[in-house]
C-alpha cells in the first residue's frame, strides 16, 4: 500500500529542455543497459519499455507509468534490479520516483499523475526516500496536532437511532447504513446524497461516519465540508504545502465531504480532489459525498470527475410526507423531554411543510417561548409562534425585550444586572445582555453600557468578546444562546 508514501503533484511539467531532456534520457539509457541485461526479452518489453523517463532533478530520477497497477508490479517484481540500475546511472545516492497517470486526460484536459517514490519497507535505506514528517500534517488547524490529528470532525449527534426514516429518504438511508457497515466493500462507493436545502444531508452523511466510527475504531473517519477542503487547498498552495495537504487526505480510510456542489468552478481544488478521489477509491477506500442537486446539474464540474460520481450510488432525499413530519416533530420533543399535545403535533405537522431544519427551528423557537414565557406549549402558543414567524420577522427587538429574556432565562433580578456585582451569576446573564444588543441593535456600546449601570466601552467589549468564544468553546453556552438567539431571530430586523 503507498498510502502514506504519495508525494502527490498533479501534472509534472512536461516541457523540459533539449539539455535536461538529453541528461534525462541518459540516465533512464543507463538504467536499461542494467535492467536488460537482468530481465528476459519479454519482460523487458512489457514492464520497461512502456516507462517514460521523465526528469532527473538533483540525485532522483523520475519515470511515469502507464497506471497504479504498473507501479505495484514494478515494485513487487522488479525492485532489486531497479535499485542496481540506479546505482549504477546515479550512484549510491541516486533516488528513484514514478509519476503514476492516473488519468489519459483527452483534447480538453491535460492528464493527472501522481508520484511516488519507489520504496519496498524492506529494502535498505538509502532507497528510501524518507518523508519528512510535516509532509503529512494536517490541513485542518490544529493547536496539538499529535492528539487531534486523527480527529473526525464529526458532530456526535448526528446519528442514525436519531435520523428518522420516512419514503423520502429511505434508499439514502439503507445504502448510508449498508455503507456504514461495509465501508469500501459494497457498489456503493462513491456514495453521493443529494437533496435540497435542511432535508438531512448533512445528519445522514455523519450519521455514516459515526456509525464507522464506533464499530471499526481503527478507521481513520474524516468529515469535511467542500468549503473547508477548498480552503485548505488554498492555504496549502500559499504555504507551498501542498504535499502534505494531499497526503494527508491520502490516508484517510472513509473520506466525508458535505456539499460538493460548492467545488463547481473551481478547477484546481476539483483537480486536487480527483487525484484524492481516484487514490483513495483505487486502494478500496469510501467515498461518501452530498451535494445540494444531482450530479447531471451540477455545472462547472469537471467531467471526469462527474463521471467519477456516477461510478458508486447516488440517492436523494426529498421533502418528509406528513407522517414523517410528525414522527421528526415527535422525536426531536423526545429527545428534549418535552411533551405536547397530539393535537398541537398535527397542526405544526400540516403547518410546516418546506423542510426538517425549517421543522426543527419552529420547534426550538416554541420551546424557548414556553420557556421565557413559562407557560405549556399549547396550540394558542403554537399558533402565535407560528404567526411570529411568519408575520412578525419585521417587529425590532428592543432593548427592554433583550432584558426581559435574560431575566426571565437566568431567573436573575434587573437590579442586580444594573448592579456592580461580580457574582459570577450575575456576570454572566449580563454579558449575555449585552452580547444581545450588541447583534440585535444599533446601539453604539456606549449606550450598551448605559443600560447595566453605566459601565464603559470596554466593559461591554469585553462581554461580547467572552460571550463570542464561549459560544465557540462552550456546548452548554453554545445551546444556552441558541435558544435566546432563536427566540429573537424570528423577530429581528435582518441586519
Ligand atoms: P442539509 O445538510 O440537507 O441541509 P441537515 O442534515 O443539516 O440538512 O438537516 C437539518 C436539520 O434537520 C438537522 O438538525 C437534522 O438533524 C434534521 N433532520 C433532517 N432530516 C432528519 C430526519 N430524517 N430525522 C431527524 N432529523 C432530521
Ligand atoms: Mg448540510
Amino acid at each position: 500500500m503507498l498510502t502514506s508514501q504519495v508525494l502527490a503533484s498533479a501534472n509534472p511539467n512536461l516541457q523540459l529542455n533539449s539539455v535536461m531532456q538529453n541528461e534525462v534520457r541518459q540516465v533512464w539509457f543507463k538504467c536499461l543497459e542494467v535492467i536488460r541485461a537482468e530481465v528476459n526479452e519479454q519482460s523487458f518489453k512489457t514492464w520497461f519499455e512502456p516507462v517514460t523517463p521523465l526528469r532527473v532533478s538533483g540525485n532522483t530520477l523520475t519515470i511515469q507509468v502507464p497506471s497504479q497497477f504498473f507501479y505495484e508490479w514494478l515494485e513487487d517484481n522488479y525492485v532489486h534490479i531497479l535499485r542496481k540500475a540506479i546505482d549504477y546511472a546515479l550512484g549510491r545516492n541516486g533516488m528513484l520516483e514514478y509519476s503514476i497517470v492516473v488519468d489519459k486526460g483527452d483534447r480538453k484536459n491535460p492528464p493527472i499523475t501522481y508520484n511516488v517514490p519507489n520504496q519496498k519497507p524492506n529494502i535498505s535505506t538509502p532507497f528510501i526516500k524518507k518523508p519528512e514528517p510535516d509532509l503529512y500534517q494536517s490541513p485542518f488547524l490544529l493547536k496539538d496536532l499529535d492528539s487531534l490529528e486523527l480527529d473526525s470532525y464529526l458532530n456526535s449527534h448526528y446519528t442514525f437511532e436519531k435520523f428518522v426514516e420516512g419514503d423520502c429518504n429511505r434508499l439514502g438511508r439503507s445504502a448510508g447504513m449498508a455503507v456504514a457497515q461495509r465501508p469500501g466493500v459494497t457498489a456503493f462507493n462513491p456514495l453521493m446524497i443529494y437533496g435540497g436545502v435542511g432535508l438531512g444531508k448533512t445528519h445522514l452523511i455523519q450519521s455514516i461516519g459515526n456509525y464507522i466510527k464506533d464499530t471499526q475504531p481503527n478507521k481513520f473517519v474524516l468529515y469535511v465540508s467542500s468549503e473547508k477542503f477548498t480552503n485548505q487547498f488554498i492555504n496549502a498552495i500559499k504555504n507551498n504545502t501542498l504535499q502534505a495537504f494531499t497526503n494527508f487526505y491520502l490516508r484517510v480510510d472513509v473520506l466525508i465531504i458535505d456539499d460538493v456542489q460548492f467545488l463547481a468552478g473551481k478547477e484546481k481544488t476539483q483537480e486536487s480532489f480527483f487525484h484524492i478521489f481516484n487514490h483513495l477509491h483505487q486502494t478500496g477506500k469510501q467515498i461518501i459525498m452530498s451535494s445540494d442537486r444531482p450530479p447531471r446539474e451540477l455545472q462547472g464540474m469537471q467531467d471526469r470527475l462527474l463521471s467519477r460520481f456516477k461510478w458508486g450510488l447516488t440517492a436523494d432525499l426529498q421533502q418528509p410526507d406528513f407522517e414523517t413530519r410528525i414522527a421528526i416533530i415527535q422525536k426531536k420533543l423526545q429527545a428534549d423531554g418535552i411533551y405536547i399535545n397530539d393535537v398541537v403535533i398535527e397542526y405544526l405537522a400540516h403547518s410546516i411543510d418546506t423542510n426538517v431544519r425549517e421543522l426543527e427551528g419552529v420547534i426550538v423557537s416554541l420551546m424557548a417561548h414556553a420557556s421565557l414565557n413559562r407557560r405549556e406549549i399549547d396550540m394558542e402558543l403554537a399558533k402565535s409562534t407560528l404567526r411570529n414567524i411568519v408575520l412578525d420577522t419585521e417587529k425590532e427587538v428592543t432593548v427592554d425585550n433583550i432584558i426581559e429574556a435574560v431575566i426571565n432565562h437566568f431567573e436573575v433580578e434587573l437590579v442586580d444586572l444594573k448592579s456592580k456585582s461580580r457574582k459570577k451569576e450575575t456576570v454572566f446573564p449580563r454579558q449575555v445582555a449585552m452580547y444581545l444588543m450588541k447583534e440585535f441593535t444599533n446601539l453604539p456600546l456606549k449606550s450598551i453600557g448605559y443600560h447595566f449601570g453605566g459601565r464603559d466601552h470596554s466593559t461591554v467589549i469585553h462581554a461580547v468578546q467572552t460571550i463570542s468564544d464561549l459560544m465557540e468553546n462552550d456546548k452548554d453556552v453554545e445551546k444556552t444562546m441558541q435558544k435566546l438567539y432563536k427566540y429573537f431571530n424570528r423577530t429581528r430586523i435582518k441586519a
